[in-house]
């Protein structure tokens, strides 16, 4: 099939009943490779017209237990087993997931920041667009699967942004609780700007994500939340008829509500944090110090938390730099 508004070519039929498997094809005609060309695989599984969800993975390149469970449930999920369509892209930005790196090394770009992206743009931008301009306009949900990166690490969960329209902001909560991971972050802070959260929005797509675990690393306990999740998804919205998978926990609503929540590096240092995830932090405590390792003359400097809740996330690297971001603090929230 050939996507007329777009530069990418997609070389499966995503109307078209059944399995099937292929790739967008991305032009990247360059000085080690003339009519050179990027291969994102994508799966479309399809039983019927609607509802249609699109499952994303790999927007960050250094993020790995979306594309890992994705690429698990591509494989495995059957069309007898659905109602509608399930488009799955693992790993929507090979050329990052390829450098191990959160930006890609083709162009610097980091595709969350730049949607709805552009046709005729760089490789980054040529992808954010065709998700936009041809994968948007044929969905009714979407689920992007996130982590910490390299240099973050999260409490297991899923989130989405605050919402103009409140009813959209409930159905997206009780989805997000569907999703069943520990914990589900309700995201107050966010600048919206080049969001592909903010395309789905503006599309009136109930969409949202997760930031399970990371640390670059892919453990056991997170690709199955994400497995998990996304199959209790799909049966919570009708796609797919099956019993849920039972967890033990019920999940735990916390947000962020504004930038004092992320307590930032101030020095240059080795950051020596004094919290682990989960733990409880009242307002104004220390959650850690950066040793400033070339001076002397100077002590540790101690980090404080400006708010008081729980450490959702934290900087798993102990070198660290002025303005690096090493705790983010959310709040519990009641439903
Ligand atoms: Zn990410």
């Amino acid at each position: 099939m050939e996507a007329p508004s777009s530069r990418i070519l997609c070389d499966i039929d995503l109307d078209q009943n059944g399995k099937q498997a292929g790739y967008l094809r991305v032009p990247n005609s360059v000085n080690e490779s003339a009519y050179g060309t990027i291969l994102i695989p994508i799966w479309s599984i399809r039983n019927g017209k609607e509802p249609t969800i699109l499952l994303t993975g790999g927007v960050h390149g250094d993020e790995y237990e979306g594309p890992v469970a994705l690429r698990k449930i591509a494989r495995s999920l059957d069309p007898s087993e659905v109602v509608g369509g399930v488009i799955i892209i693992p790993g929507l930005n090979v050329p990052a997931i390829r450098a191990g790196t959160r930006t890609s090394p083709i162009d610097g770009l980091n595709m969350n920041r730049i949607f709805p992206g552009d046709r005729d743009g760089s490789v980054t931008m040529m992808i954010a667009h065709f998700v936009d301009a041809i994968l948007l306009s044929r969905i009714d949900y979407q689920i992007d699967l996130h982590s910490g990166g390299k240099t973050l690490e999260f409490l297991p969960m899923v989130s989405f942004k605050e919402s103009r329209d409140k009813d959209r902001e409930t159905r997206t909560l009780k989805a997000a609780m569907a999703f069943d991971a520990p914990y589900v972050l309700l995201n107050r802070d966010l600048d919206e700007t080049g969001l592909l959260e903010s395309s789905c929005e503006a599309r009136g797509i109930l969409h949202f994500g997760s930031e399970l675990g990371g640390a670059g690393r892919v453990t056991p306990e997170y690709v199955k939340i994400a497995e998990r999740g996304v199959m209790n998804v799909l049966r919570y919205l009708g796609i797919r008829d099956s019993a849920a998978i039972p967890s033990e926990t019920i999940p735990k609503l916390v947000e962020v509500e504004d930038l004092n929540c992320y307590v930032m590096a101030e020095e240059n240092g080795i950051f020596e944090p004094f919290l682990d995830l989960g733990s409880t932090v009242q307002e104004g405590e220390v959650i850690g110090q950066v040793h400033i390792v070339d001076n002397i003359g100077t002590g540790p400097v101690p980090l404080n938390s400006a708010r008081r809740g729980i450490v959702i996330c934290r900087r798993p690297l102990g070198d660290v730099r002025r303005g690096d971001n090493v705790m983010i603090i959310g709040r519990y929230v009641s439903l």
